[in-house]
This record gives C-alpha cells, sequence and structure tokens, in this order.
C-alpha cells in the first residue's frame, strides 16, 4: 500500500480533497497532517475519519523531527502540499506566520523528502524511483491583470501581497529541488476557489452568514474586483490528475473559465437566498454595504487553463451557476437554515 502524505488536509480544499483521494484510491494509504489552526477543522473529516486507508497526525509543517518521524513510520511514497496560512487580509495583518508557515514549511517538506527519497542529486533511492511532490499554488503569484489578458504557465511572477509574496517563494523552492536535485515535482497554481468546508472568513460564507443574521454584507471598495472562481472539487480533480500524469518539473494553471466580480458574485448569492429563504418581501440585497477597500487590493485575476486541458485532459464540470446553487444549500444546512 502506497502511503502519500497529504499537508493542510482538514482546511477548505484539503479536507475536499481528502474525500476525493481515499474513496477513488482505497490502495493509498491517505495521511493527513495538520496543525489544526484556526483554519482547520476536523469536522471537515467526519466522513473519512474511520475508513482503512486514512490516518490523521497532528502536527507542524515546520517541525522537522516530526516530519521525519512521519517520512520514516508511513514509508511517505508521494506529497500534495496544501498546508499554508491563506487569508490574503490575516497577511496584511500579520505577514510573519505567512513566511514561517508558507515558506520555511514548504522548505521542511521538501527538503525531508530529498533526504529520504533521494541518494544524491538526480538519483532516487531504490524503492523510492518517481516518489512526487505536488505543491499546491495559487494564481495570485502572477499579480494582477488589467481588464484582459489571462495569467499562463509563462506569465512572470509579480505577487503583491505578503501572502502571495510567500506562496511565490514557496513555488521557487520546489522548482529549486526540481532543478538542482532532479526531485520529481509538480506545481499547480489555481484561482478562487468555492464550496463546501470553506472557512467562515472567506468571503461567500462570510455573504451567506452575514445576509441570514440581518447583518450588513461587506464588500471591499467599488466590488469591481475579478477573480476566475473554481468549484473547489474541480480543483481537487486538477490535483489528482496532475499528480498522477503531470510532467515532472512542469506547473499547471488550473481555473474554472468563471469570471466574475464581488458584485455579481453578493447579487447572485442574494437572489439564490431570496428563492430559498425568503424574507417578508425584501431581498437580502438591502444588507449590501461597500466597506473600506483591501490595502494594495489586486483588480483581476483569470486563469488561461489550456495546458491542463489538453496535455492532461482535466476539464470543470461547474459552471458557477451549478457550483454556487450547491455550495449556497451547503451553507444552509451548515448554518442550520
Ligand atoms: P485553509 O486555510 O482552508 O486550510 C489550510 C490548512 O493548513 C488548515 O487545515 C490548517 O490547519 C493547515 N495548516 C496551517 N499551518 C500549518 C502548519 N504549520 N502545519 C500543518 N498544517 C498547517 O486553506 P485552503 O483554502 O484549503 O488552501 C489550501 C492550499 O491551496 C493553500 O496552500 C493555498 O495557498 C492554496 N490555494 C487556495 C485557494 C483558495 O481559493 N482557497 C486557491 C489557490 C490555491
Amino acid at each position: 500500500m502506497k502511503s502519500i502524505l497529504v499537508t493542510g488536509g482538514a482546511g477548505f480544499i484539503g479536507s475536499n480533497l481528502i474525500k476525493h483521494l481515499v474513496f477513488k484510491y482505497p490502495d493509498y494509504n491517505i495521511v493527513n497532517l495538520d496543525l489544526l489552526t484556526y483554519a482547520g477543522n476536523s469536522e471537515n473529516l467526519k466522513s473519512v475519519e474511520n475508513e482503512r486507508n486514512y490516518t490523521f497526525v497532528h502536527g507542524d509543517i515546520c517541525d522537522r523531527e516530526l516530519i521525519e518521524r512521519v517520512f520514516q513510520h508511513y514509508y511517505i511514497h508521494g506529497v500534495i502540499h496544501l498546508a499554508a496560512e491563506s487569508h490574503v487580509d490575516n497577511s496584511i495583518s500579520h505577514p510573519d506566520i505567512f513566511i514561517e508557515t508558507n515558506i520555511k514549511g514548504t522548505f521542511t517538506l521538501l527538503d525531508v523528502a530529498y533526504k529520504y527519497w533521494m541518494e544524491k542529486p538526480f538519483e532516487y533511492k531504490k524503492g523510492f524511483e518517481n516518489n512526487k511532490f505536488l505543491h499546491v499554488s495559487t494564481d495570485e503569484v502572477y499579480g494582477t491583470l488589467g481588464a484582459t489578458g489571462l495569467f499562463t504557465e509563462e506569465t512572470p511572477y509579480a505577487p503583491n501581497s505578503p501572502y502571495s509574496a510567500s506562496k511565490a517563494s514557496s513555488d521557487m523552492l520546489v522548482r529549486s529541488y526540481h532543478h538542482t536535485y532532479g526531485m520529481e515535482t509538480v506545481i499547480t497554481n489555481s484561482s478562487n476557489n468555492y464550496g463546501p468546508k470553506q472557512h467562515d472568513e472567506k468571503l461567500i460564507p462570510t455573504v451567506i452568514r452575514k445576509a441570514l443574521s440581518g447583518e450588513n454584507i461587506p464588500v471591499y471598495g467599488d466590488g469591481k474586483n475579478i477573480r476566475d472562481w473554481l468549484y473547489v472539487l474541480d480543483h481537487c480533480k486538477g490535483i489528482d490528475i496532475a499528480y498522477h500524469k503531470g510532467k515532472s518539473g512542469e506547473v499547471y494553471n488550473i481555473g474554472g473559465k468563471n469570471e466574475q466580480n464581488n458584485n455579481y458574485i453578493v447579487a447572485k448569492i442574494c437572489e439564490l437566498l431570496d428563492q430559498k429563504v425568503p424574507k417578508n418581501g425584501k431581498s437580502y440585497k438591502a444588507q449590501i454595504s461597500y466597506v473600506e477597500d483591501r490595502a494594495g487590493h489586486d483588480f483581476r485575476y483569470a486563469i488561461d487553463a489550456t495546458k491542463i486541458e489538453t496535455k492532461l485532459g482535466w476539464k470543470a464540470a461547474e459552471n458557477f451557476d451549478s457550483g454556487i446553487e450547491k455550495t449556497v444549500q451547503w451553507y444552509l444546512k451548515k448554518y442550520e437554515f
């Protein structure tokens, strides 16, 4: 049985990914290493916790001794690395932890994998050949776009927030372990995800929660910032395919071709709530309230996913209308409406 180490599996994308992997690959032992920071939630893993091919390890990706023990004890054959500090707003108020977790944590994992899997540069140990390190990153490393254009894998890095700068740094470390040591690596850079199990702090859960509680629904600036929204399960399937079929040393952008600005997102959620939980003739849109913009707020992100579509055969199954319907339904249950 091959053991794959998934880091950050108690978070939003990680928990959706683990559910997908545990049931799709009964012959893999999925080892989830997560520190359970404020962003991690073991409730997210209820559906897999009793599966025989799932193991949880509580710990920090920066703790080298622990990572070494995990590699040895579980005989780790592959890594899918998601653990990170992930909220841009927090990176503006408290950047230090982003540097620690996203950069030093990624370095620690890479370096332990190198020492455990490889004899020397470009030579894997016997029994460890082709072990792969997949690093889950973000389109925010490319900076911001104007009204037109798309991020491709060739777009130069230009991160603008401490979050995206820390992710860009971690991508560079992964790149260096491929080029210097010959480690088999793949990097995926995905656009904004949405769907079940996202932390309350993020835009879509915040809109739903504030709407239902009758509070103001906060929208940054003029609400015209554009993101390319990707349903989380589509992202997980992209990670799966990139891990199994991706070419070593390559980067794959994953995006939903669903560019929407925040005004559209908030209005769409309010319309769905108006239908599903009507509020005595008044629309939830009346609660929308514009607040001071995020410092250094990137205007537009949009992904060209042609490479993963044509080379690996991935395609997003959800469009925004179908994905947001499922998402709102899930949060209505979570918030007991
Ligand atoms: P999240 O914040 O929901 O989850 C992060 C998880 O990492 C949590 O379970 C947390 O407990 C864990 N963690 C944090 N620090 C840790 C540490 N030091 N050691 C071990 N575990 C630790 O994040 P997410 O939205 O699921 O994002 C997962 C990954 O995907 C991140 O690397 C993020 O940069 C990337 N990404 C996210 C998006 C998005 O829209 N959410 C888009 C593109 C890429």
